[in-house]
C-alpha cells in the first residue's frame, strides 16, 4: 500500500497573494487531488514585524475564489508558539544551540574586519555566514549576559550539528532523483530571533513533520533552504518529505514576479474581470492551462 499524498500551501501573510503564490498553491493542490490525497493550508505568520491580519484573512478568500479548496482546519503558526519552543529546548539540551547577542551592525563589522570574512561569492543563501562570534563566547560571559536579560537570538551550532550526522544529507526532488545538501553554507542559522520566537526554518520543518506532509511544493527561491530543512529533520528525527521546487514566475520584463516588484494581487485581477480559470492559467505561465479546479 502506498502512503497517502499530503501537500500544503504555506504562505506568509506579508502581502496579498499574487500569481507566484498561485503557482505554488496550484502545484500542491493538483498533486494532492490527482492522488486522492490531502491539500493543507498553513499560515506562516511567525514574524510579527512583517505579517498583517488583513493579509491573513485574504489568503483563504483568494484561494476559495480560485477554487483551490483545502482539507481540514487551517494551521496558524502564531497559535502554536509553545510547540516551537519545545523543539528549541530539545536542540538546546543537546548543546546544538547558543544565544547570539550580536546586532546586525556588529555582525557586518565583524565580517568586514575578521580574517574569517567571506570572499565575494562565498556568501550563503542568506548573505555572508555569521562568523560565530557568540559561539566562542566565554561561558561565564554568556551566563552573565543571559542573566542580565540581554536580547538575543538562538543560533544553531552548525559544526556541532553536522558532527551528529552519520553521513551526507540529501533530498528527493520529484523527477530528478536525489540532490546533495550543503547546510553549512548557512553558517550558524538563526532558529529564534530577537523579535520573533522561532524562525521560518524551524517552524516549516516542524509543521511539515507534524502535519504528515509527504510532498513539499514551493518555488526555486526556497531550494537552498531545503538543505537546512533536511538538517533539522535529521536532528529531530522527523520524516523526510519529497520536494518539488517549481520555476519562479517571471514578469514581462523577464524579472522575478514578486510582491515588491508590483505584481498584481489575485484579488485585483479578479476585480479587473479575469476569470479564476484565466488566473490559474496565468499562474502556470500557459494560456491553455492544465487540469485546473472546476472554478
Ligand atoms: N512561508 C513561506 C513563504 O511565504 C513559504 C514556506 C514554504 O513553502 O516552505 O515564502
Amino acid at each position: 500500500m502506498t502512503a497517502e499524498v499530503v501537500t500544503r500551501f504555506a504562505p506568509s501573510p506579508t502581502g496579498y497573494l499574487h500569481l507566484g503564490h498561485v503557482r505554488s498553491a496550484l502545484q500542491g493542490w493538483r498533486a494532492a487531488r490527482r492522488a486522492g490525497g490531502r491539500f493543507l493550508l498553513r499560515i506562516e505568520d511567525i514574524d510579527p514585524t512583517r505579517c498583517r491580519p488583513e493579509y491573513r484573512a485574504a489568503i483563504g478568500e483568494d484561494l476559495r475564489a480560485l477554487g483551490l479548496d483545502w482539507n481540514g482546519p487551517v494551521r496558524v503558526q502564531s497559535e502554536h508558539l509553545p510547540e516551537y519552543r519545545l523543539v528549541l529546548n530539545s536542540l538546546a539540551r543537546r548543546g546544538l544551540l547558543y544565544p547570539c547577542f550580536c546586532t546586525r551592525a556588529e555582525i557586518a563589522r565583524e565580517i568586514a574586519h575578521s580574517g574569517a570574512a567571506p570572499h565575494p561569492g562565498e556568501a550563503g543563501p542568506e548573505g555572508p555566514a555569521y562568523p560565530g562570534t557568540c559561539r566562542r563566547l566565554d561561558p561565564a560571559e554568556r551566563a552573565r549576559r543571559l542573566s542580565a536579560g540581554e536580547p538575543h537570538a538562538l543560533r544553531l551550532d552548525m559544526p556541532a550539528a553536522l558532527a551528529t550526522l552519520d553521513g551526507p544529507l540529501s533530498y528527493a526532488e520529484q523527477g530528478h532523483g536525489r540532490v546533495r545538501c550543503d547546510p553549512a553554507r548557512f553558517g550558524d542559522a538563526v532558529l529564534a530571533r530577537k523579535d520573533a520566537p522561532a524562525s521560518y526554518h524551524l517552524c516549516v520543518t516542524h509543521d511539515d513533520a507534524l502535519q504528515g506532509v509527504t510532498l513539499v511544493t514551493r518555488g526555486e527561491d526556497l531550494r537552498a533552504a531545503t538543505d537546512i530543512h533536511r538538517l533539522l529533520q535529521a536532528l529531530m528525527g522527523w520524516p523526510e518529505p519529497r520536494y518539488a521546487h517549481h520555476p519562479l514566475l517571471l514578469g514581462p520584463d523577464g524579472k522575478r514576479l514578486a510582491k515588491r516588484d508590483g505584481a498584481k494581487p489575485v484579488r485585483q485581477l479578479l476585480r479587473e474581470g479575469l476569470s479564476p480559470r484565466e488566473i490559474l492559467a496565468l499562474a502556470e505561465g500557459s494560456p491553455a492551462g492544465g487540469a485546473t479546479p472546476a472554478a
